[in-house]
């Protein structure tokens, strides 16, 4: 038989290659030969996901009315739970019904959401540096996304007068995402009023992504873009279980706010999937129920590897800022380094995996991310290793 060449969709060749995948590889080619990894390139929580949940999980598997394919918009409990939560930690009033949407993790419906708002030739405003997944759902829908330079001097916060009018003619979305992924900036109390005020005088639909919200330190408790009065006329909120109940694999997330922008969104997902396993929305409605109690235990822990990594990055001499929120660190990479550089010293050098800033786009040149994914004893560990690889490099 003759095996085609594959000449794959323009849509494929328009994205930049997925990070990950290079760092995996490089991680691999260390791991064999026989050095030590330490993980703190993928932001994926190591802690296991509390029990309750999993336990919600097992009685929901074994009940065969979740056997059956679930409703697009995701059932009516986990919803209702959901706008609970929204009530009671921000004083945010939602329709389960209309206002409400599951989604198979945040990812999914971020991803998707182009599809059901932009036609090809419009512009996506969109952060820079990002999580990816803004552009590549953007380039899947034929829209052409604008960058946004997110720049340490302005708190990594978009300049939004800055964009020229053509654009903002053309612009159909905008993405937002604090606390941010992947710098740890949080958004200032002005910062959603003004973003609402831009969207409603140029009749651009803003997407805020609050996947953060519950991993913040020092007291500090990040808003909701909806607490703004007329958010809800604008924008939508995306919201993720993964990072908050330490459940990236279980696939559960949810969508909140403008109800023609969520319908939008339900038919796309009625038409490509079958919606979020019940049994899993049902773990989700423990998870939030318990919210409070688990984001307080798990922000409590990732604060002490945060102040750990933070001192011990700033005694190897580089510079960075402890962050508010997020389990994210963002440092400039030393002088002398390019971002992949020096993810390429570290992890040949220390088998210490980070992430490089310009994987997260042009602006994150010149940066590194390390995600607060490991024990304190190996953040030591990945410290005092990186202190005696820039010391052999000097
Ligand atoms: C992890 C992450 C997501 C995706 O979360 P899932 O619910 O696991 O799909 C979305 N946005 C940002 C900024 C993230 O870091």
């Amino acid at each position: 038989m003759i095996s085609l060449e594959v000449r794959v969709a323009r849509r494929l060749t328009q994205l930049p290659p997925y990070l990950f995948v290079e760092i995996d590889r490089k991680k691999r080619e260390a791991a064999a030969r026989g050095v030590d990894i330490i993980n703190l390139g993928i932001g994926d929580p190591d802690l296991p996901t509390p029990e309750p949940i999993i336990q919600a999980l097992e009685a929901g598997a074994s009940r065969s009315a979740n056997h059956r394919y679930p409703d697009s918009e995701g059932l009516g409990s986990f919803r209702r739970a959901c706008a609970e939560w929204y009530a009671r930690r921000f004083g945010v009033t939602l329709d389960p019904e209309r206002e409400v949407l599951t989604l198979i993790g945040a990812k999914e419906g971020i991803g998707h959401l182009p599809l059901a708002l932009v036609d090809p030739g419009d512009v996506v405003l969109i952060p820079d540096p990002a999580y990816p997944v803004y552009q590549a759902g953007t380039v899947f829908a034929g829209g052409e996304p604008y960058f946004l330079p997110l720049r340490r001097e302005n708190g990594f916060l978009p300049d939004l007068e800055a964009i020229p009018e053509a654009v903002l003619r053309r612009a159909k979305l905008i993405f937002a995402n604090y606390p941010n992924n992947p710098t740890g900036a949080v958004a200032p109390r002005e910062f959603y009023p003004r973003l609402v005020e831009f969207a409603a005088r140029h009749g651009i639909i803003v997407a805020q992504d609050n996947t953060y919200s519950e991993i913040a330190y020092d007291g500090y408790r990040p808003p909701s873009f909806l607490e703004v009065p007329g958010a809800k006329e604008v924008g939508i909120e995306f919201h993720s279980l993964s990072k908050t109940f330490n459940m990236t694999g279980w696939r559960i997330g949810f969508v909140v706010g403008h109800a023609g922008v969520v319908d939008a969104l339900r038919r796309v997902k009625s038409n490509l999937d079958s919606g979020a396993f019940n049994a899993v929305q049902e773990a989700g409605i423990t998870a939030l129920a318990n919210a409070e109690a688990i984001a307080a235990r798990n922000s409590a822990i990732y604060q002490e590897r945060r102040d750990l990594l933070i001192a011990g990055l700033r005694s190897v001499g580089l510079s960075v800022e402890s962050p508010r929120a997020t389990f994210y660190v963002w440092p400039t990479v030393p002088e002398g380094y390019t971002s992949a550089s020096f993810v390429s010293l570290l992890i040949e050098q220390t088998g210490i995996v980070c992430t490089p800033g310009n994987g997260f786009g042009r602006q994150g040149e010149g940066y590194v991310r390390f995600a607060l994914t490991a024990g304190r004893d190996r953040l030591r560990v990945a410290v005092e290793r990186m202190k005696g690889a820039l010391e052999r490099q000097a």
